[in-house]
Parts: structure tokens; sequence; C-alpha cells
């Protein structure tokens, strides 16, 4: 239930009061909306851009482990990566391949 008087708000303004508070500082108030959770499809619009942006031709028919997709998904979505799927990151066959550079023959 709102009170509706006429009179003087807190801030100095003189007018009509909501709850003693004039319509500036009620809309100062107000809770801001909640954001809207990031859609499935949007996360996946935001990978496919990151990945045209780091020169991935044909990202969608490029071969990706689900585990990398899924971490890359919850990042893009600010969200926690599971568990397990950290943990697989972690396993041998996420290894980082490491190849000297090439060098000519002296
Ligand atoms: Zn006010």
């Amino acid at each position: 239930m709102q009170f509706i008087t006429i009179g003087v708000c807190f801030c100095g303004r003189r007018g009509t009061l909501v709850d003693g508070r004039c319509g500036f500082c009620d809309d100062m108030l107000a809770a801001a909306p909640a954001p809207r959770p990031m859609t499935v499809s949007r996360a996946i619009d935001l990978l496919l851009a990151e990945l045209v942006a780091e020169d991935i031709a044909a990202p969608l028919s490029a071969r990706f482990t689900l585990a990398t997709v899924c971490a890359d998904l919850c990042r893009l979505a600010n969200e926690e990566i599971p568990a397990a799927v950290a943990e697989a990151l972690d396993g041998p066959a996420h290894a980082l391949v490491y190849r000297e550079r090439y060098q000519e023959p002296a």
C-alpha cells in the first residue's frame, strides 16, 4: 500500500509525494531491473564471433571437445564452469601441445 500526499520531499521538492518521496527520488530509489540471463543462442553467437576473430576457418564445422565449448559458453555467460568440465580440461586430452619452433638447418 502506498501513501499519496502533497508536501515537501526530503530532497526539497514540493508536490505530490508517494510514501513521502517525490517522483524524482522514487525513480532514484527504484531497484534496477534484474539483468536477464544470457540465452544459449547469444552465448553461441559470442563464441562464434570470438572464433572468427581468431581466424578459425568455418568454426561451425570445426571440431572441438564438448569440454572446451562448455567452458567457453560458461565464460561468456559469466557462469561458473562445472567441476566435471574443469576436471576434463585438466586431463591429458586437453594438454597443450608444445612444439619447438622450426629453424632452417644451418
Ligand atoms: Zn524528492
